[in-house]
């Protein structure tokens, strides 16, 4: 009793290493557009939060048993999630695309690999993508939970390619993460910060009115380019 609104502090999960959206800088500090976002948000609308890094199935299943507020980790709006979730506005456009090895000549499209191992990371809409073509192209399916251990088993060898988002595999393969893509990006969700269904209501209206705001201030665009140069 006697708390305000103005006392709570939301938690609100995100992934560890998701680049460009969240990431640790050289000193360790959480930086990124998700990060800069939900900052530039909160002070516009005046709420106070704790951010907590846990990797993208853990925030997931942190919002699921009421550990965490919301989510925010370029998680991507799909009909299946809107089921559980709500969704703000769209904030980020996205889609999912297949990566191998820089110096992979071999694989090319999805018939290359049969009977190979493929990367992808646990609960995301990669993996959901690659099982729906599995089948169809009859390989093996190897699961991580955060993203750098799946380009790492791409770059070792032991699988031949793996499917990530296409901003952030894009922003990887400019900062030479070792791979590169070899087919078209299929067509994706956009990124949205989550709550449960019917909870926290207050705060999702917060997020949707500040994103608004920042929108037209250009504090989005001016957090999108510090991130993500057009060529
Ligand atoms: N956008 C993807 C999803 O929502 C991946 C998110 C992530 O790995 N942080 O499933």
């Amino acid at each position: 009793s006697g708390s305000s609104p103005d006392d709570t502090v939301y938690k609100i999960a995100t992934d560890t290493t998701f680049a460009p959206f969240e990431f640790q800088d050289s000193s360790g500090n959480y930086v990124g557009i998700d990060i800069e976002i939900l900052e530039a948000i909160s002070e516009d609308q005046g709420f106070k939060y704790e951010l907590n890094p846990l990797g993208f199935n853990a925030a997931v299943a942190a919002l699921e048993s009421n550990q965490s507020d919301a989510v925010i980790a370029g998680m991507s709006i799909t009909e299946k999630r809107e089921l559980v979730y709500d969704f703000s506005a769209p904030y980020y456009d996205s889609g999912v695309v297949m990566a191998v090895s820089a110096s992979n000549e071999a694989i090319k499209k999805y018939e290359d690999l049969d009977g190979k191992k493929v990367a992808v990371k646990v609960g995301t809409e990669g993996a959901t993508f690659a099982e729906s073509i599995q089948d169809t192209y009859d390989f093996e399916l190897v699961y991580f939970d955060e993203s750098p251990f799946m380009y790492e088993d791409v770059i070792t060898g032991n699988s031949v390619a793996c499917f990530e988002d296409y901003p952030v595999m894009g922003y990887g393969i400019s900062q030479g993460n070792g791979l590169k893509m070899v087919t078209e990006m299929e067509k994706g969700s956009s990124y949205g910060f989550a709550v449960l269904k019917d909870k926290n209501t207050e705060l999702l209206e917060m997020f949707n009115t500040g994103l608004v705001n920042i929108k037209e201030n250009g504090k989005y665009k001016e957090i999108i380019d510090k991130y993500i140069s057009v060529e």
